[in-house]
């Protein structure tokens, strides 16, 4: 399970981008590493060449990068925080925030 999941919001901790915060659009797998995509994080821009149906130009695209170099934004106490996984009653599992303590974040 893992604790990065689409639309979270996260914050950047190193490179270029450090302390850029930023949703998380994709999440995958590359050679066995956690990747995810952060929107207006770590922005390539591309020359496109004009072709019969497009005009070309400049085109900014987000890359991705490793998992481990973003931190969870907690939505209930928006503080940068690790996660733990917590066991709800019915043996669901959930993600809660290491400072506040909400569960289902
Ligand atoms: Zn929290």
């Amino acid at each position: 399970m893992f604790k990065i999941k689409k639309k979270d919001k996260v914050i950047v901790l190193s490179g270029k981008d450090k302390n850029k915060t930023g949703n998380v659009m994709d999440v995958f797998f590359d050679n066995n590493k956690r990747k995810v995509v952060v929107s207006g994080i770590n922005i390539v821009k591309k020359h496109i060449k004009p072709t019969k149906n497009t005009s070309g130009g400049i085109v900014s695209k987000e890359l991705a990068i490793d998992a481990s170099n973003v931190m969870l934004i907690c939505s209930k106490c928006n503080q940068p925080s690790r996660i733990k996984f917590d066991k709800l009653s019915d043996g669901k599992k959930v993600r809660a925030c290491y400072k506040c303590g909400s569960i289902n974040i």
